[in-house]
């Protein structure tokens, strides 16, 4: 079965596109009833930043990933964070140097640093000149007698070329002049990406590796660590970056969103499950909805595409919308409580209104809206008015197209004397007569009614007027007609 692993460096939180491949990842081992391993890619400990990892475990916990795995949870090939596998690294950068594949550089970040500018003035990319890789056995033997400070060096092919092949690329060839002879063991003795992530995939027995794009250039190198150390390498793809709207690619610097910006803008973490699934992969390029079940049973790695995954958040606000539409009144309502309960300042209701909400009368007014709402914080704002117990609007709000403040006040008188004598305040008894006043006041339905929906609700976007004034109750749209008469 299939093992396959999240291996994410701890720099801050993972964007839509990192979990994005995360995903491609969980849903590949679930297919084929494999394990699905988060490893945490540590040992650049500059660049860490706390509360990386708890954050990632979150957000698979919101969007229903679980891990086989993990630095948290331990299993068999811990422990799960770089950090402290240290010693492991350093037992295979020193087989390496033992076999002939690499070698100890004792040049100082001085030196380095001159070649670098070197090269910089001269329009060349960095790289080491390989000093260290010809010292004599004196000359070592005089290093290390000095107790000089090194680092590891890969031993590179000088010429030919390196074939890495990528199950979506297919072969790249690499041309082994242009290549370095990286470091794969710092100075401070631990190992970086290119050392610690091939032993790891390897002693950790993952199957297929899938990461970024970006990591193409570096695979020459991973490829050689392999094949010095005797193994197999995994099957290797190289997913395309998710790219924004501007065909850019999405990065935190340019404000990507994260699982917890989705959590509180009100998706629902299947909908964004549905939706990421269908960044750079499909399934026949035409199906859409697919619920967690059916994609860990469709889900095959050849479908991923060579061509970069596209964020469109309106697809993804289109897809949510979808999704509430699909929830019970239950659920909808247990869901969308805690975003209307929140305080004003946060998107919830305004803080006038008491919480908790009441649960059956919310389920009445979410009733009426969940066919209008796209995200389940839209709901604070669309409902406020079934809450408040005074609204404020602008007084020429009320008057509709081709009336007056007189005519609007004539009518809602009448519609409030209409309105009042009913018997029962049910909306179905109060169209007809309604569309009758409005015929005899010669105005048109949505001119009379349209100045008794601003009149009870403040707003001229509404669900349908008659089941708004029934969830109300005679009271307040009593009330609130009357205030807007007066
Ligand atoms: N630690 C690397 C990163 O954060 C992981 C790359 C990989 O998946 O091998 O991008």
């Amino acid at each position: 079965p299939p093992r396959l692993r999240f291996a994410p460096s701890p720099t801050g939180f993972q964007h839509i596109g990192g979990f994005r491949t995360a995903l491609f990842s969980w849903l590949y081992a679930r297919h084929g009833g494999g394990q699905f391993i988060l490893r945490i890619e540590d040992t650049d400990t500059t660049r860490t930043v706390e509360g990386s990892v708890e954050d990632i475990l979150q957000g698979f916990k919101w969007l229903g990933m679980d891990i086989d795995e993990g630095p948290t949870i331990g299993g068999p090939y811990g422990p799960y964070s770089q950090l402290q596998r240290k010693s492991i690294y350093q037992y295979y950068a020193h087989k390496l140097i033992e076999s002939g594949h690499a070698y100890k550089c004792y040049c100082t970040p001085e030196r380095l640093d001159q070649m670098r500018k070197e090269r910089e003035a001269k329009k060349l990319p960095p790289r080491y000149d390989r000093r260290c890789r010809y010292l004599s056995a004196e000359e070592r033997a005089a290093n290390e007698a000095a107790g000089l400070k090194y680092t590891v060096r890969l031993s590179m092919p000088l010429e030919g070329k390196t074939v890495v092949h990528d199950e979506l690329h297919g072969d790249m060839v690499f041309e082994n002049s242009n290549l370095d002879d990286i470091i794969i063991l710092k100075s401070n003795g631990l190992a970086p990406y290119h050392l610690a992530a091939i032993v790891d995939d390897h002693l950790m027995n993952i199957t297929h590796v899938l990461r970024g794009e970006d990591w193409i250039s570096t695979s020459p190198y991973h490829i050689t660590i392999y094949r010095a150390l005797g193994w197999e390498p995994p099957r290797i793809y190289h997913v395309s970056n998710v790219l924004g709207k501007d065909k850019k690619k999405l990065s935190k610097r340019r404000n990507a969103p994260s699982w917890s910006d989705f959590k509180r803008q009100g998706y629902l973490p299947e909908a964004v499950f549905n939706f990421m699934a269908l960044m750079g992969w499909s399934y026949d390029d035409k199906t859409e909805f697919f619920t967690k079940e059916e994609l860990i049973r469709v889900f095959t790695l050849d479908r991923i595409s060579v061509a970069s995954g596209l964020y469109d958040p309106d697809k993804l606000l289109w897809m949510n919308g979808v999704y509430i539409r699909k929830l019970s009144l239950d659920e909808l309502v247990d869901r969308t409580i805690p975003y209307m309960e929140r305080p004003e300042a946060e998107g919830g209701l305004p803080d006038s209104v008491a919480r908790p909400l009441d649960r059956e009368y919310t389920k009445r007014v979410l009733e009426l809206e969940q066919e209008r709402m796209k995200t389940l914080s839209d709901a604070a704002e669309k409902t406020s008015f079934f809450y408040l117990k005074e609204i404020n609007y602008d007084a020429s709000m009320l008057i509709q197209k081709k009336m007056d403040a007189e005519s609007t006040r004539n009518a809602l008188q009448h519609a409030y004397t209409l309105l009042s004598g009913l018997e029962n305040w049910d909306h179905e008894i109060m169209e007809q007569p309604m569309r009758d006043l409005a015929q005899q006041l010669e105005l048109k339905p949505g001119q009379l009614f349209g100045a008794v929906r601003v009149a009870v609700s403040a707003s001229n976007a509404t669900p349908p007027l008659f089941q708004m004034l029934e969830v109300l109750g005679r009271e307040v749209s009593l009330k609130r007609i009357q205030d807007a008469i007066n």
